[in-house]
């Protein structure tokens, strides 16, 4: 059955969203109607942002872009890609080491939901070297997030390690 609105569906941790996510979106929203970000998320795994946490940021960062919505999901992507009747799964690729995964996550997918297509944005070369596990480590060490994460995200980070290392702070101290 053909797909009258192009749909796709941006699957990630988002632990916390960065730049090169928010553009992913942003250039995805040229090849498609509308982009759903799934917070894909693992109960039995927990990230360092709550999935609440992650919707919030995603949502502040997206706000500007009324074709984009954001949910989470913590079951079988191409299920809840039948669900909403999406078409594709938009995905970014920094380089070889993205690629192999990615690869074998896009082949798994075909497998189960061949009407599904996987497509790949080459992230741009000045976001190559950005990773939400960048992020997180810069924002322990109190770095400047400038340039890493939307600006719109930047305060929530920052407040996020502020407290966890004044609870490190509170826990050093009474040993
Ligand atoms: P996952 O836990 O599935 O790797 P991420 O939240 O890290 O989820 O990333 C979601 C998608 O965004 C993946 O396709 C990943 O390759 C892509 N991505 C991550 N960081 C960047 C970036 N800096 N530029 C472009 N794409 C990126």
């Amino acid at each position: 059955m053909p797909h009258t609105e192009r749909i796709a569906l941006y699957v990630g941790s988002f632990d916390p969203v960065t730049v090169g996510h928010l553009d992913i979106i942003e250039r995805g929203l040229a090849l498609f109607d509308r982009i759903i970000v799934l917070v894909g998320y693992n109960p039995d795994k927990h990230g360092c942002f709550t999935p609440e946490e992650r919707i919030e940021m995603l949502k502040a960062c997206t706000a500007h872009l009324p074709r984009v919505t954001v949910d989470c999901w913590s079951g079988l992507t191409v299920e809840y890609a039948h669900k909403v009747g999406a078409c594709a799964l938009l995905r970014g690729l920094r380089g070889a080491s993205d690629w192999e995964g990615e690869q074998l996550l896009a082949a798994t997918n075909a497998h189960i939901a061949p009407d599904i297509d996987t497509v790949f944005l080459a992230a741009r070369p000045e976001h190559m070297m950005i990773s939400s596990s960048v992020v997180r480590q810069m924002a322990s060490f109190g770095a400047d997030l400038t340039g890493y994460v939307p600006e719109a995200v930047k305060p929530r980070v920052i407040s996020k390690f502020q407290k966890t290392t004044n609870e490190t702070k509170e826990i050093t101290k009474g040993k």
